[in-house]
């Protein structure tokens, strides 16, 4: 999903989101885009002072090595504008199991 508040896109294991509103760039240099062409397969570009996907979402899907440097980065360089989600497999159960809050 892609509005003008966020972008959203899958990755084999989890997800990306990337919340505009909190996006600082270019003060950060796009630090996220910098990550990704050093650590990831170049599935984002600048355009429009902001990081938007350089690929289709069914490529991003394929291409995105998971590296999670782009949130790392922004993170580090940014305002926190990147959240990846990554579920557990199980965890939900375990926690049921264990009588630990959903
Ligand atoms: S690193 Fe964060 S703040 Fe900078 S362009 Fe990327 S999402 Fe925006």
């Amino acid at each position: 999903m892609t509005s003008e508040k966020k972008l959203e896109f899958e990755f084999r294991t989890g997800k990306v989101i990337i919340d505009y509103d909190k996006c600082i760039a270019p003060e950060c240099g796009f630090a996220c885009v910098k990550a990704d062409r050093l650590y990831g397969r170049s599935v984002l570009k600048i355009e429009g002072s902001r990081p938007i996907l350089s690929v289709s979402r069914e490529e991003a899907k394929r291409l995105c090595n998971e590296c999670l440097g782009c949130e790392l980065d922004c993170e580090f360089y940014g305002n926190k504008a990147i959240r990846i989600e990554l579920p557990l497999f199980g965890l939900n159960e375990y926690r049921k199991r264990m009588g630990i809050p959903v």
